[in-house]
């Protein structure tokens, strides 16, 4: 990733400052600097880079027990708004998840009870438990800071830590899926609950709700595709009857064909071997540039991606969406034997959904 400097590694994991963050600090650190000359801006930055220490550490607890269980973990990068790990994909497994997402709020509880203890013992309890606003001393303010992000943590909805300790407890007793839809309705009814209180109290609320609420559906959205997709064979959605084309044949009988079907891209064959693919952005192009008497042969992409019929949807999906293509063909022993398309999958995924009743938990 360009937009962020790599700073270094802890326990083997690379550190990066995403580039926002630079400017937010230093955006910071100007304010500070008017309001209250060279020592606020001082003060207000170190406190900054202290919090953001402690969001590195609460991110690398995660990170740490991801990687004792053999997850891959590329690096953590901080954001304006907290770290993010990045992590390949974890195995759906409750107890993993359940260790590795309670190991972030772990760490920011002990980090803020050894500095509560180091201001006991520094200041006293009176300036210890004394809450301040505005203004207090450094280490009982990084204290409650990190006791906080622990709690903001735990809040249950999704992409916070809450959300996930939640459903991994949900996914003992349940399917994963089951567990995922109920954490996630869960989230946004506490979404609307702290979005509502916010408007009245403090609009930082709001913001968080917004984000709890839209990143419930987008995990839920994410499992529930990856459910409906597993272990479903690509034959069952792939189109056996469509029309192909031969690279001696001219763009404007591909036009023919889309007017007269549904399809809209076309496997080109030779020789009953597939050797390109014609897409409808394609034909565009070719009509534009060479209008339709140019040859399939000339305007055809002869680097594609295709899938083979012993894959299942989940791969196809995840294939078509790499690839940003609207079909691909399907391949059985070097013979193209069908075409599946992204809105053969949207159908899949109706039609499945209905029959489940997955979409009404
Ligand atoms: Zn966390």
């Amino acid at each position: 990733m360009k937009s962020s400097v790599r700073l270094g590694k802890l326990f083997g994991i690379p550190i990066s400052l995403h580039v926002t963050f630079i400017l937010f600090v230093a955006f910071l650190g100007m304010v500070y600097l008017f309001q209250g000359g060279t020592k606020a801006a001082f003060t207000g930055v170190s406190f900054i880079l202290a919090l953001f220490l402690s969001v590195t550490l609460h991110e690398l607890g995660h990170s740490v027990v991801a990687r004792g269980f053999g997850v891959k973990v590329k690096g953590i990068v901080l954001l304006p708004i907290g770290g993010v790990s990045q992590m390949e994909e974890m195995p759906p497994e409750p107890k993993r998840e359940f260790l590795i997402a309670v190991a972030g709020p772990a760490t920011s509880i002990v980090l803020g009870l050894v500095l509560g203890g180091a201001s006991l013992l520094l200041y006293g309890p009176a300036a210890t438990f004394k809450t301040t606003v505005t203004g207090g001393l450094f280490i009982p303010n990084l204290a409650r800071v990190n006791l906080l992000l622990a709690i903001f943590n735990l809040l249950p909805g999704f992409p916070m830590d809450g959300g996930r300790i939640f459903r991994a407890v949900l996914a003992n007793a349940m399917p994963f899926d089951r567990a995922t839809a109920i954490a996630a309705s869960v989230g946004r009814v506490f979404a609307i609950g702290l979005g509502l209180v916010g408007l009245f109290t403090n609009i930082w609320l709001v913001f968080i709700a917004v984000f709890i609420y839209f990143g419930a559906s987008a995990e839920a959205n994410q499992v529930r595709i990856k459910t409906a997709f597993h272990d479903v064979p690509v034959s069952r959605v792939m189109a056996t009857k469509f029309e192909t084309l031969s690279p001696d044949d001219r763009v404007s009988r591909a036009v023919e064909h889309a007017y007269n079907g549904f399809q809209e891209d076309f496997p080109v064959v030779e020789d009953g071997k597939l050797v390109g693919v014609l897409m409808k952005p394609d034909i565009l192009v070719a009509l534009h540039e060479h209008g339709p008497g140019a040859l399939v042969g000339r305007v055809m992409r002869t680097e594609f991606t295709t899938v083979t019929l012993d894959q299942t949807l989940e791969q196809v999906y995840a294939a078509i969406q790499t690839c940003r293509c609207s079909s691909l063909p399907v391949i059985d022993a070097g013979r193209i034997v069908g075409l599946v398309t992204l809105e053969a999958l949207g159908r899949y995924l109706v039609f499945a959904g209905a029959g489940s009743g997955m979409d009404r938990t």
